[in-house]
């Protein structure tokens, strides 16, 4: 729901203040229709529902995997693709991964949706519009931004949707934020301090492959976006999770985990997560699982804690790198 646009036509209604908050709460708990707002007036209801459409975003078709993953492909009121994945684990947590963008325009090489063109930023009702959709369905509980885009590069919009999850289940503090390492972005957060998580894509331990990887790297140096999470990590007393994507041949080498683990310094200030590939039909191939062993292996005997995420939705192009609204694959980002 466009809560601006909610707010205006409020506005020249003359309603009173505290009618945007009744909408939202219904909203944020999954109501599915101004219909079901019962403490609103039936004229507004009918009004609302004839001016402010439900979802500033239109579903277009929604997947599901064969473990539970659900993932929606959403246009926008200007036409830009849009999606978003509910993932269903076993013990319960049911997480959101969310876009920021439509599109993105860092380019990451080894990235579906950094193939796309870039269409433009999304606003805080865009992003909600997605957790909405899947809110409506089931009680959701932890969003991660890691869905097409680069966040930090959108971070009023994401902020303002952050400040506003918690209503639709989600605290602070299981939402995670994930960059490639846009310092004034992180500057902002360690600055700011919303609670939320953040994660770093690194994905390769020199700047050179680095750069290769993430063109971003050429702007951001990997040695002084670590400097600005030690910086975070100091300001909100938590600790940076750094993501590492398993690209074989490419960065799962011993000395390359020998490489990372040098850089994680303070130890206890980061974990890792080691991602395995989901192939998106371009020049790389995912590491084996001997090779993520021993790199898993490599930086826990060096003390670096970490972790394989394990792959949700591949059979339907929702897992990680593989969001593209061409129905080839989004971000890592
Ligand atoms: S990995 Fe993230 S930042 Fe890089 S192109 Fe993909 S969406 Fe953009």
């Amino acid at each position: 729901m466009d809560l601006e646009l909610l707010d205006r036509r409020l506005a020249e209604r003359a309603e009173p203040a505290f009618r945007a908050r009744q909408v939202w709460e219904w909203t944020a708990r999954g109501a599915a229709s101004y219909e079901e707002m019962s403490n609103l007036p039936g004229s507004l209801r009918g009004a609302l529902d004839a001016e402010v459409p439900f979802s500033s975003l239109a579903l277009e078709r929604t997947a599901r995997s064969r473990d539970g993953t659900e993932k929606a492909l959403f246009a926008t009121a200007d036409g830009r693709p849009v999606e978003a994945v509910l993932m269903r684990y076993r013990d319960g947590r049911r997480s959101l991964c969310l876009s920021s963008q439509s599109g993105c325009p860092l380019t990451c090489s080894f990235c579906a949706t950094g193939s796309m063109r870039f269409g433009r930023n999304l606003s805080a009702s865009e992003i909600l519009d997605q957790a909405l959709q899947f809110r409506r369905a089931e009680a959701v509980d932890h969003a991660v931004f890691m869905g097409m885009g680069e966040p930090l590069m959108n971070l009023d919009s994401v902020l303002a949707a952050c400040e506003r999850l918690p209503d639709l289940g989600i605290a602070a503090s299981r939402t995670t934020i994930s960059t490639v390492g846009w310092i004034p972005g992180i500057e902002r957060l360690a600055r700011e301090g919303p609670r939320v998580r953040l994660a770093l894509s690194v994905h390769a331990p020199d700047e050179a492959l680095r750069s290769e990887l993430m063109p971003v790297n050429d702007r951001y140096r990997l040695a002084d976006v670590l400097d600005a999470c030690r910086a975070w990590r100091e300001a909100r007393r938590r600790r940076v999770y750094v993501e590492y994507l398993m690209l074989a041949g490419v960065n799962d080498r011993p000395e390359q985990a020998r490489a990372l683990a040098s850089l994680l310094r303070p130890r206890h200030a980061f974990k890792v997560n080691l991602i395995p590939y989901n192939p998106t039909g371009g020049e790389y191939s995912g590491s084996g699982r001997g090779a993520i062993e021993a790199f898993r292996a490599t930086l826990a005997e060096r003390g670096v804690p970490a972790t394989l995420r394990l792959t949700r939705g591949r059979d339907i192009d929702a897992a990680c790198g593989q969001l593209a609204a061409a129905g080839r694959a989004p971000g890592f980002g």
